[in-house]
């Protein structure tokens, strides 16, 4: 089996007879209300999803995350994991977490609080300052103070989606189980349609299993809702796939729109959840115009140091008429003329106006299901 980032996976999930026992104590302690972003993240640390992260990065880890790309004992790392504030806490040493409703979820040893300068940082991690991207967007309204220091996990935050997820220990497990020696991991935020599952069946033939572990955190709106992407998921493995060669499990963290950067966060996660390949396909993570498509495959070359887990580059992938298949750029030999591209946006754009998607884009049974959870959603919009 791979080893999590780092060498070892991290467990910092406070047991259930300690918990008892401090629990009284913990109440006691200065305290700290947080979103609920932060604390899925806590939950992320606690059970190694973001393994060697042990905690909230303090300054030193920020800047050398955003500076080298690593941590500062030079692990790769890509993605800033903050504690971020408003206003300036006046707290320090053993604090509580708690939730909106005030329930005490963790507990923090802050080492330091400190001021981010947010345009540098979203410059270097995102590439630029715009607040019209909206991970950067969301970055800048989330404050410029931090609080870095360790975590311990107490309590799992309410979370919509709790029986989709299986924890980094528990995907090691079933891969284990079921003799997957290679697995490939699949990173989604959207239903899934044609150039997706052109994608996925390139992993299922590579590799002794397909990891599928769509995104159900945070995302921008225009994204299919989290119960959407897992109901066509559903409905595609066990219509479709091969089902004993897929696994399906949500992951409960934001999309940062970062790009290329957050395509190496996202292989770093699912080395963590026990897969050897990743995939990467053109502008992983993206947003708009904000990145060269290419970028997120040569991020990877020019990392400071490896992260060992194999990445599979694959070009855009479109319907080729004359092919009369799915196909990439890599694969096909026609020109622009010939191809039509699968797009999210204008799978939803047709499916709201009441139209079928054509086939080469989405599968008409999938369009169809998520024709009933749209208009769902327009309903629910109409009343809300
Ligand atoms: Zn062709």
């Amino acid at each position: 089996m791979i080893l999590p980032h780092g060498g070892e996976l991290i467990n910092r999930v406070v047991p259930e007879r300690e918990k008892l026992k401090i629990i009284e104590d913990v109440k006691k302690l200065p305290s700290l209300q947080v979103d609920t972003d932060s604390l899925l993240d806590i939950e992320n640390i606690a059970v190694g999803t973001f393994s060697p992260l042990k905690g909230f990065m303090t300054k030193e880890e920020l800047l050398s995350v955003a500076h080298n790309m690593t941590l500062p004992n030079g692990i790769v790392w890509t993605i800033p994991i903050l504690l971020q504030l408003r206003e300036e806490p006046k707290i320090g040493g053993r604090i509580a977490i708690k939730d909106g409703k005030g329930q005490v979820k963790a507990v923090m040893d802050v080492k330091e609080v400190y001021k981010i300068d947010l345009k540098k940082i979203a410059k270097l991690v995102w590439g630029t300052e715009s607040d019209e991207h909206p991970g950067v967007r969301l970055f800048y309204s989330k404050g410029e103070w931090a609080v870095g220091g360790e975590v311990w996990l107490l309590e799992k935050t309410n979370f919509p989606f709790r029986e989709w997820l299986l924890e980094p220990e528990e995907t090691r497990k079933v891969f284990e189980y079921r003799g997957w020696k290679t697995v490939v991991g699949f990173q989604t935020r959207n239903a899934p349609h044609r150039a997706h599952e052109y994608l996925q069946r390139i992993g299922l033939e590579v590799a002794d299993g397909l990891f599928i572990n769509p995104v159900l955190g945070w995302r921008k709106s225009d994204d299919f809702d989290p119960q959407t992407v897992l109901v066509a998921y559903e409905h595609l493995i066990n219509n479709y796939y091969p089902r004993h060669r897929v696994l399906l499990s949500g992951l409960a963290t934001a999309m940062r729109y970062a790009g290329p950067r957050e395509a190496v966060f996202h292989a770093i996660i699912r080395k963590n959840f026990g897969c050897t390949h990743f995939i990467v396909g053109r502008d992983h993570a993206g947003v708009g115009d904000f990145y060269d498509p290419y970028d997120a495959h040569r991020i990877f070359d020019r990392l400071p140091s490896s992260i060992d887990i194999e990445i599979i580059k694959v070009s855009a992938v479109f319907y080729c008429k004359e092919c009369g298949c799915m196909a990439s750029e890599k694969s096909c030999g026609h020109d622009e003329s010939k191809r039509i591209y699968v797009s999210m946006t204008k799978i939803r754009n047709m499916l709201r106006e009441g139209k079928t998607p054509p086939e080469e884009m989405i599968r008409k049974d999938i369009a169809e299901l998520l024709m009933e959870r749209v208009e769902v959603q327009n309903l629910t919009n109409i009343h809300s």
